[in-house]
């Protein structure tokens, strides 16, 4: 079994070079053959999930960003809504309002990082704050460039107090692109999807490209990785993605929490209960008085 944790991770330190990488690469899968996968995967991260809940003790932060259409919100849909919504969150981050622009870049991702026994995930993330804020020279240079050293110890903070990091770059090609900008174009039910910024922000792919590729040598370190998935192919994308972050829960060795009561004491308690229900119900009859008004109730 290939482990996609280890293929496509940045290794710290490294150039990160895009045109390298192939966005349509899906190892030997087809999609019938991936959807097996994918749905192995997402049932047994649902079960770390509620592992992770009921543990109560660390915390999963997921981070999606990729260029438009790169399929973050497909992603999330197909791998993450598997998980129990009482313990998982989702947060967007568009252009920050006026308060949050008030504040310093991090304030409002801070608020929005998970507690313990959660999961959240991030479609963007202050990552944007060396993306566009880059490519539109929201900011000065010296600004974002500062800014690489800023999210590394913010996120090295979150992981120390017991945050699981795992970062995608969802990679697509420019063709593939404008492939998936024609489908929203041909279907009504995706035309709400369609943006002016969409190709505006086309124009500047090589842009992107450039602070995508470093912001990902830059911020991808042992505690908060970032991994570069091939993402043409929006089953291989799934099946990637959900074995990564199933392993790294796995890697986690999470036990369900003892018991806060003693079983054995409950269970005595339970039996006393169950007799004396028992006893109740004998004496006036009223189990029968139930089942027939049961019964009526059904009628
Ligand atoms: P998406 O395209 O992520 O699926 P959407 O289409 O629902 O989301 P948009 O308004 O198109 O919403 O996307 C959010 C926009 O907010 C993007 O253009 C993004 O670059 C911008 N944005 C996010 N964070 C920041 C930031 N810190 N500074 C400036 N712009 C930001
Ligand atoms: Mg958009």
């Amino acid at each position: 079994m290939v482990k996609y944790s280890d293929k496509f991770r940045v290794e710290e330190g490294n150039t990160v070079r895009l045109d390298k990488i192939d966005a349509g690469f899906k190892n030997k899968y087809d999609q019938t053959s991936a959807q097996v996968e994918i749905e192995r995967y997402t049932k047994r991260l649902r079960e770390l999930q509620y592992l992770l809940y009921a543990e109560g003790k660390r915390s999963l932060l997921i981070i999606l960003q990729a260029m438009d259409a790169g399929g973050k919100d497909g992603t999330i849909n197909h791998v993450f809504s598997s998980m129990n919504p009482q313990g998982a969150r989702v947060y967007g981050f568009k252009v920050p309002s006026a308060e949050e622009a008030s504040h310093d870049f991090l304030w409002r991702i801070h608020q929005a990082a998970p507690q313990r026994g959660q999961v959240a995930i991030f479609n963007r993330s202050h990552y944007e704050d060396v993306l566009v804020s880059r490519v539109h020279d929201l900011v000065p240079r010296k600004v974002w460039k500062k800014r690489f050293e800023l999210i590394n110890d913010f996120e090295k903070n979150l992981v120390e107090s017991g945050t699981h990091i795992l970062k995608f770059y969802l990679h697509i090609s420019a063709d593939e692109q404008l492939r998936r900008f024609k489908q929203r174009i041909d279907d009504p039910a995706r035309h709400w999807k369609i943006s002016e910024s969409d190709y505006k922000e086309r124009e500047h792919w090589d842009d992107y490209t450039k602070a995508f590729e470093d912001a990902l040598g830059r911020c991808s370190t042992k505690h908060a990785p970032w991994f570069i998935i091939p993402a043409n192919h929006k089953w291989f994308r799934n099946l990637a993605v959900s074995q990564i972050v199933v392993e790294a829960l796995e890697s986690l060795k999470m036990e369900f929490p003892a018991s806060s009561v003693d079983i054995k004491e409950i269970r005595e308690k339970y039996h006393k209960a169950e007799e004396e229900e028992a006893a109740k119900n004998g004496k006036n009859g009223k189990k029968t008085e139930r089942k027939n008004s049961n019964k009526a109730g059904l009628a």
